[in-house]
């Protein structure tokens, strides 16, 4: 409706998400659902990785999981948390057992205090699952795999995979 006003953000939908180049760290703009079909970066042309977590600069944060189209989870860690590093390879593996369905993401608080602010973190590793840019659930601590996935389950569409 002309001039009414809307609080909530527009899903930008189908799928999509913005993800940096591993490589060039340019933004592009790519559907998850084609994760497998190996999309490259409009500028430097090499993959998209979307079978790893991403990279999380502070100001992605928006376009990146409060715009995305889809399922994001969120880690929130620092390079001296121990539980963050146990819990790194569960998250490695979620991302490439779902790539196409889940974009899994890591943001480094220590570089990015103010994010981490915003969203009341006050344990690391704090994960946050986000759908379409809302935040579904959040779990303080290191969980163990099976967590995850039953995590995913209750509140997005994926199913649980091994
Ligand atoms: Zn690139």
């Amino acid at each position: 409706m002309p001039g009414e006003s809307t609080a909530i953000p527009k899903p930008t939908g189908e799928g999509r998400v913005t993800v940096r180049c591993g490589f060039c760290r340019t933004l592009n703009r790519v559907e998850l659902a084609r994760a497998d079909q190996r999309p490259r970066c409009a500028d430097c042309s090499r993959p998209i990785l979307l079978d790893r977590p991403v990279r999380l600069e502070g100001e992605d944060f928006t376009r990146t999981v409060e715009e995305a189209g889809g399922p994001v989870l969120v880690d929130f860690y620092a390079d001296w948390c121990g539980p963050c590093k146990m819990m790194a390879p569960a998250l490695d593996d979620l991302a490439s057992r779902h790539a196409g369905s889940l974009l899994v993401a890591k943001l480094d608080t220590d570089r990015w205090p103010g994010v981490a602010g915003r969203f009341g973190i006050r344990g690391i590793p704090t994960l946050i699952l986000f759908d379409e840019g809302r935040e579904v659930a959040r779990e303080t601590g290191a969980i163990p795999a099976e967590r995850l996935e039953a995590l995913l389950a209750a509140h997005t569409r994926i199913v649980p995979s091994r």
